[in-house]
Parts: C-alpha cells; structure tokens; sequence
C-alpha cells in the first residue's frame, strides 16, 4: 500500500511557526519583482485567489496586505529532512516528488502497525506534534490513486469503485481523475 504525503502550505506554514507575527495573517512566500512567481502561500493568502506558481505581481494586486516574505530554501531543506526522518521511522521505500511531497510504500512497514491509514495518521499525529507543521496523507494500492485520494480525502469511496469496476465510476471520481496529469482522456 503507498501512502502519499503532503506538507499543508509547505514554505508558507514554516514561515508562520518560525515567525509568530505571521501566524493567522496572508503570507505569501515569494521574491518581490515583476518576473518573481509565488513559491508558497498561505491559507489565508489561499482565501484572496493567491496560489503556487502565480506571477507574485498578481498576487500583490490580490492581496495587498500579505506579508510577502522572500524563501530560505535551507530552511525548507531542513524542515524536509526532518519529516523525512519521520518517515524512515515507518519505512524505507521513500519516493520523495519535492521537498513537501513524497510517496511511501507502507505494504511492510518498520512499526507493524496493521494498516497503512494507521501508518498515514501516525505520520501526520508525528509531524504536527514533533514538527508543529500539518501533513494531508491519501492512502491507495497504488502512487497515482494515493495522490488523488490525498486530493479527493472526502470522496474515498469513488476509488473502491473505481478499482472494481470502470462501468461504476461515478460522475467524482472521472473528474478527479481528469484533474491528473497524465491521464488519458479515454476515462
Ligand atoms: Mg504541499
């Protein structure tokens, strides 16, 4: 079973623990200048339209008054290394995507905790009490599902569905699937 972890608002949620001031405000992490783009915000910024990737400039004519704060990288490199060292604590098969994101095959894991949604909830129970930072955590047979369940957390039940049968995928469970990269549209 592969459990796919994910840092809630990676860079933005580091920077709001280490920074007491930031904490409940819009903060989005980015370099200022017309051709910086957001590297992470916060959910608060979330709330304004601000998101990953969008040109910073748009994100300060969003919401003024976030607190643009530029990224410290090793920083985030340390943070990362230490939920990592949570995850070794369960496995060793770790595939990690990007510095907040990886994917971990618990089919056997180092703790022998019956299931992989109790491995997920142990990691996530570590990561906030031991790094004060919050994780999602989507649990699948395989690394493709595990990332939709992670996106699709409340519509669960659509991938039993759809690992029976492709006839019972429901109207969710196609457009989660759409919404992946990689998938073809013949779903
Ligand atoms: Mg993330």
């Amino acid at each position: 079973m592969i459990v796919h972890v994910d840092m809630d608002a990676f860079f933005a949620s580091v920077e709001q623990r280490d920074c007491p001031d930031l904490r409940g405000k819009p903060v989005v992490v980015a370099w200022r200048g017309k051709r910086s783009v957001v590297c992470a915000a916060s959910f608060e910024a979330r709330r304004f339209g601000v998101h990953s990737a969008m040109a910073a400039t748009l994100a300060e004519r969003l919401c003024p008054e976030a607190a643009f704060v530029p990224p410290d990288f090793t920083r985030y490199r340390a943070v990362s290394q230490a939920v990592r060292e949570i995850f070794l604590r369960h496995t060793d098969l770790i595939e990690p995507l990007s510095l907040d994101e990886a994917y971990l095959d618990v089919t056997v894991n180092k703790t022998g905790v019956a299931t992989a949604t109790k491995v997920a909830s142990l990691i996530r129970q570590q990561i906030r009490e031991e790094l004060n930072l919050t994780a999602s955590a989507g649990v699948a047979p395989n690394k493709f599902l595990a990332k939709i369940a992670k996106k699709k957390v409340a519509k669960l039940s659509c991938f039993a569905h759809l690992l029976e049968s492709k006839k019972k995928c429901n109207y969710n469970s196609i457009k989660s699937i759409r919404s992946n990269a990689g998938c073809s549209p013949q779903y």
